[in-house]
């Protein structure tokens, strides 16, 4: 029997994601409550920001045009953050050719006055100051709308939430915004000799991983979790389980049940609810890989060995979903080590091994966490980096560069 070609992991990743489309269902939500979500559409500075011209620095604000005459002016008042010069009653807001104004960082600056002295470049004498310098026109002043104008995008659609944009959000005043719902995504284990954890096992049987593999990612990717447990190899009960997941979910992941042989009833029950595609990837772990649909449910069909699961999920799953959830595309983080270790490898696949990368003083430096066996879990716990070897490439001596991943979000 011929082998059919395997798929290269770009390829397989550049379908799904041009298969997908994102949820358009959104909903108004407080920032409060957004981290994490994804925004539906962008978001516009209803102000300028900062608000209005302001001190960068303690000192004094005044004309630049009266140093010119000479080096000492007359203090008219005092401007804080928040309270700008005339508040107090005292002398009006606009500071006063020949005077100067003691400012704050960060309180407004007066009118006419058109920069700020630092008080280091100062001496107060009562109600007279002499300045040691001559300053420019606009110098430690931060201008209204000089970070963000009024009218501008500061936000584009599709981008997910966290702490770096939500302090953004509240400096423009926005209380709340427009995300997408998120996907709803139901998970499942196949296999006959899958047993949760909390019950003995009989000999032949093995705890069930994966799920809380996927679930923990699942999480960190902030969708909502449909879990249908572990689902013995019978196609009654995996036939009501992926309806009960055609009815309710976005999106099905199972894991196990995937490779030759053993896929049947899988694929039977696919073909005869859906559509599908079984792929042999060119990519080690995680050889087989199904990605379809079901009548209203996307299907993500992962390897049961616990490694492969986990780093097709990462590779390919998680792109997936957050195109499902209507985020933009980001190509992973890939940086280059030296690694201390040899590295086995074949040529013919693109490898995912697992591996520890560190700061040395002579830079960038991966060691292999060991077996690289797909069952291998141990290799994945002590990791913290993918060791990405191209598919062309044969056996790795140390001391040679290699491309390395760190792990993103989901693995962190
Ligand atoms: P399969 O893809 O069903 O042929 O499974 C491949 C290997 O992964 C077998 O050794 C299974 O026992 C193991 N396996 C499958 N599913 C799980 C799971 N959920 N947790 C741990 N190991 C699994
Ligand atoms: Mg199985």
């Amino acid at each position: 029997m011929g082998q059919p070609a395997l798929r290269p992991l770009d390829d397989a990743l550049h379908e799904m994601l041009t298969t997908l489309s994102p949820l358009t269902e959104s909903l108004a939500l407080p920032i409060e409550q957004a981290l994490g979500r994804v925004l539906a559409e962008p978001v516009i500075s209803p102000m300028d920001v900062p608000p209005f011209d302001n001190s960068a620095m303690d000192g004094y604000a005044l004309r630049s045009a009266d140093l010119a005459a000479g080096t000492t002016l007359l203090l008219q008042g005092r401007a804080l953050a928040g309270h700008p010069l005339g508040c107090e009653g005292a002398y009006g807001s606009t500071c006063e050719a020949g005077h100067c104004v003691r400012i704050m960082t960060g309180a407004a600056l007066p009118e006419g006055a058109d920069c700020v002295i630092m008080q280091e470049e100062a001496q107060a004498d009562g109600n007279r100051v002499t300045f040691t310098t001559t300053p420019q026109p606009g110098q430690h002043v931060r201008r209204r709308g000089e970070d963000i104008p009024r009218g501008s995008e500061v936000l584009a659609a599709g981008t997910r939430l966290t702490a770096r944009e939500l302090p953004l959000l509240a400096s423009l005043g926005i209380a709340s915004v427009r995300v997408l719902r998120r996907p709803k995504v139901a998970l499942l284990s196949t296999g006959d000799e899958l047993k949760a954890v909390g019950t003995p096992l009989a000999h032949g049987e093995i705890y069930d991983s994966n799920r809380y593999g996927v679930r923990a990612m699942l999480e960190r990717l902030n969708v909502e979790i449909l879990d249908l447990g572990i689902i013995p190899d019978d196609p009654e009960q995996l036939r009501a389980a992926f309806e009960h997941a055609q009815r309710e979910a976005d999106a099905l992941i199972t894991s196990g049940g995937v490779s030759v042989g053993e896929a049947d009833y899988t694929k039977q029950l696919l073909e005869e609810l859906g559509e599908i595609g079984f792929w042999k990837l060119a990519i080690k772990p995680g050889k087989p890989f199904a990605f379809g649909r079901l009548a209203h449910t996307w299907f993500f069909g992962l390897p049961g060995n616990p490694v492969s699961a986990m780093v097709t999920f990462d590779q390919l799953v998680r792109p997936a979903l957050a195109r499902l959830a209507g985020e933009r595309y980001r190509a992973p983080l890939r940086l280059t080590a030296i690694t201390a270790d040899a590295l086995k490898k074949a040529p013919g696949r693109l490898d995912f091994q697992r591996g520890i990368l560190e700061s040395t003083p002579d830079g960038l430096v991966v060691r292999s966490t060991g077996s690289q066996d797909s069952g291998v879990f141990s290799s994945l716990s002590r990791a913290n980096c993918y060791i990405v070897l191209e598919c062309e490439r044969g056996r790795v001596a140390a001391g040679e560069s290699v491309t390395v991943e760190p792990f993103g979000s989901l693995l962190q």
